[in-house]
């Protein structure tokens, strides 16, 4: 688990993210990284095709 830079709170999954993850405590994007183990959630095909190209 990686506290979220903006609040140090933990992520959570939501489909409105472009990342998938969002800060539990104010809901911006946050890397998928703080999603940690409990992020569940379905990420359609496309949606991860749009993230690994404009990823890096
Ligand atoms: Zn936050």
């Amino acid at each position: 688990m990686v506290l979220t830079p903006c609040c140090h709170a933990s992520g959570k999954g939501s489909i409105d993210s472009l990342s998938g993850i969002v800060c539990r405590a104010c809901y911006v994007d946050v890397h998928h990284k703080h999603g940690g183990g409990d992020t569940e959630i379905a990420i359609p095909v496309a949606d991860l095709e749009i993230i690994i190209e404009t990823g890096s």
